[in-house]
């Protein structure tokens, strides 16, 4: 009987054990037009959930300010006014906005959120079948020029100064709602998580294993085989792709992404992957790589304190910056 009692009280010091061990807990959704995996690493069910939503909540806030598609949200009033009036905006909408400049006079202009007048003429949904008249497309380019952001911090107010210039965050929105999701479930007590926006992902804690998080960068050579593990820990990891959105004339492979300097979408680069603390910054670098470049790009890259990058190009080479560890093994 006494081995009965001891045998039983075991198995319930067990249970205890087991149910602190942190489970993994997450949520795969469509948020900001994009696939968002939202993972919580907790021995407290109720507590990841509460995290999980909290992040749900804030990248659906984040969306109906930023988007340019919404019609009710602030970036489409600014763009509605463009060449017209200033408007005054949330204090976070225009931090985000002049953040955005202040990356486009990094990147010499590659990084512009003026770019999105483009938007009306190239598609990369399938739907274009020949390039546009060049015509067309020199007009719309005479729109882009984050000089042309006028901002006012006292009043916090955004002018877009000349007549049809439009302001679009699709470079640097999914890090930026990656960041603020993080802070939210951390706030709730997440000590473990991954927030994954469609490629731009944060890590922070550790896998239920106890060890860090690894990200496996794909090898563009071998499907299904991972090129790279990268370890993460309160680190971002960003990928910009044309694999998904891009369009293709006279077998040349044009990216989503549009060199603002020519008003065409760039060519030669298959793939920007960057490595950063900060996912708001790889993102928006990830899209500038692609138009600056391999040797501008890296040169750039090569200058900042705690960014990496990988890049593959259209002929599956791989160019990685100076300090990326890269480690084969799993
Ligand atoms: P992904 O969507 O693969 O994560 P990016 O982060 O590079 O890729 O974002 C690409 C998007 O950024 C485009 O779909 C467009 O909305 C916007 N964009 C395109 N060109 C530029 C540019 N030069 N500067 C800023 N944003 C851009
Ligand atoms: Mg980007």
């Amino acid at each position: 009987m006494r081995l009965f009692l001891t045998v039983i009280s075991l198995l319930i010091c067990c249970c205890a054990a087991l149910a602190q061990q942190p489970q993994k807990y997450h949520k795969v959704l469509e948020l900001m037009g994009s696939r968002f995996e939202i993972s919580a690493f907790d021995a407290d069910a109720q507590k990841a959930w509460d995290g999980i939503n909290a992040a749900i909540t804030e990248i659906s806030r984040i969306e109906r300010l930023i988007s340019s598609w919404d019609p009710n949200s602030q970036t489409s009033l600014i763009n509605r006014n463009a060449g017209i009036k200033p408007i005054k905006v949330d204090n976070e909408l225009f931090q985000l906005i002049q953040r955005a400049v202040q990356i486009s006079r990094i990147t010499d202009g590659a990084f512009d959120i003026s770019y999105a007048s483009m938007d009306r003429i190239w598609k990369f949904d399938g739907s274009m079948k020949e390039m546009p008249d060049a015509e067309i497309v020199k007009e719309a380019r005479s729109k882009i020029g984050f000089r042309n952001i006028q901002l006012n911090p006292a009043k916090l107010e955004v002018y877009l100064k000349v007549k049809g210039m439009k302001i679009g965050f699709g470079a640097i929105g999914k890090g930026y709602a990656a960041q603020k999701a993080k802070e939210k479930m951390s706030a709730l007590g997440i000590k473990s998580g991954v927030v994954n926006a469609a490629g731009d992902l944060i890590a922070w804690g550790k896998d239920i294993d106890g060890e860090s998080f690894k990200v496996g960068i794909a090898d563009p050579r071998k499907k299904n085989h991972v090129l790279s593990w990268l370890k993460v820990n309160n680190t971002s990891v960003v990928t910009s792709g044309d694999y998904e959105r891009y369009v293709l004339f006279d077998n040349v492979r044009y990216a989503h992404i549009i060199d603002p300097r020519t008003g065409y979408p760039t060519t030669g680069i298959k793939s920007v992957t960057i490595v950063s603390a900060n996912p708001e910054l790889a993102d928006a670098l990830s899209t500038s790589v692609f138009v600056l470049g391999i040797e501008k790009g890296l040169y750039l890259i090569n200058q900042l304190q705690g960014v990496e990058c990988l890049v593959i190009t259209d002929n599956d080479e791989i160019v990685t910056s100076k300090h990326l560890e890269i480690n084969n093994k799993s």
